[in-house]
């Protein structure tokens, strides 16, 4: 799992990902030069947290940040070996067709997913009669594995996460009791910023009482009265790197049919954290919770995947669904997160972060989710 030395600094970090990425790429398609436009890809291969894109070619590697991100881009990896900070223009394709000139490219591979119609043409306008070949996302090649400085990182924003949502908890129902979902939120990821993290996680999912059935609920006016489920499903981002939580907390006492559910589904989180190991297959693991909520009578109720990856996107690969016949190895983060929702009436998700390890799993996350934590007084 750890491949990175510890004598290496970030920016040979960067520099060996890129070359890794490039003789990858040469051996899997006719394309000498690669055009990398995936927000994430790009700060996977160069650090920068800016917009723009990374061109991989012969010789020399460029970062082409768009128009107003010049010298951020040359602050963060203006000293990067094997890179070119190039000057922005307002067209970054002409940056690409140039920095290619004269290197003997006849096919650029370009992230079909990422490139617009509007862009596609533009890169083509600016390369002339070289082909495009589509070529994959990262985060289902390189990104899949992380590094031990990555899994530090995802810590530190599994950490941040928890902290702010503990003491928000630990003041008790009576501290949430009459806030809104919108309020609620806003403090939590007020809290998030203010204990390290850059950014969230993506926008928190913070659903009340019968709202707690919809899996993406965005938060409302709704305010949160006692007796109510407050279904918290959020993450924060720290150096790129996110979080990804979820837990149902309970307002002084648990409604009778959520209270038969609650169980169910923790028991389904535990039954598939115990069972990440290296090789186990994602398909399996998804049949291990599924059967505890299907054995419940609860099958059509967790209407949706196990859990996915988690890095540098909040969903990455391998994707834990029943179809998915990928086999887990350790490096790889995933999330764990079964649920049972009843529409109208409220639902609960118990979501945790697991590193798979060499010799089975290390759970990241540690928030308490007994039911004796959840019920805040
Ligand atoms: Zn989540
Ligand atoms: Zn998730």
């Amino acid at each position: 799992m750890a491949t990175t030395r510890k004598t290496q600094s970030a920016a040979d970090v960067f520099a060996s990902r890129r070359t890794r990425l490039y003789r990858q790429l040469c051996k899997d398609s006719k394309a000498t030069a690669y055009v990398v436009t995936r927000v994430a890809d790009v700060r996977y291969l160069t650090g920068f947290s800016g917009e723009g894109l990374v061109l991989l070619a012969p010789g020399d590697d460029a970062l082409v940040p768009y128009w107003f991100f010049g010298e951020q881009a040359q602050t963060e990896c203006g000293a990067q070996p094997k890179l070119t900070v190039v000057d922005p223009t307002r067209n970054p394709f002409e940056n690409v067709a140039k920095h290619i000139r004269g290197k003997g490219v006849r096919a650029v591979g370009v992230q079909a997913e990422e490139l617009t119609v509007v862009r596609q043409t533009a890169l083509q306008k600016a390369i002339g009669k070289k082909t495009l070949t589509p070529m994959p996302n990262l985060q289902g090649y390189l990104r899949l594995l992380k590094t031990d400085a990555e899994v530090r990182t995802i810590r530190k924003a599994v950490r941040v996460a928890q902290t702010a949502l503990g003491d928000m908890a630990n003041l008790g129902a009576s501290y949430l009791v009459g806030r809104s979902e919108l309020d609620i939120a806003a403090e939590l990821e007020c809290r998030m910023k203010q204990l390290g993290a850059n950014g969230l996680g993506f926008p928190s999912i913070v659903a009340a009482g019968s709202n707690s059935s919809r899996c993406h609920h965005s938060p409302s006016n709704r305010k949160l009265k006692m007796g109510d489920p407050l279904l918290i499903d959020w993450g924060a981002m720290v150096g790129g790197y996110r979080s990804d939580l979820t837990r149902t907390l309970f307002m002084g006492t648990i409604p009778p049919k959520i209270a038969a559910i609650y169980p169910v589904v923790l028991e389904a989180n535990r039954e598939a954290i115990k069972a990440v190991r290296s090789g186990i297959t994602c398909a399996t693991l998804d049949g291990i919770a599924r059967k505890v909520i299907e054995d419940a009578g609860y099958g059509k109720e967790f209407c949706h995947g196990l859990g996915h990856g988690l890095g540098l996107d909040v969903h990455e690969q391998p994707f834990l669904g029943k179809q998915n016949k990928t086999r887990l190895k350790a490096g790889m983060l995933i999330t764990i997160e079964p649920g049972i929702y009843f529409p109208g009436i409220g639902g609960v998700r118990i979501e945790d972060d697991v590193l798979v390890t060499p010799d089975g799993y290390k759970l990241l996350s540690t928030f308490p989710k007994d039911l004796d934590h959840v019920v805040l007084d």
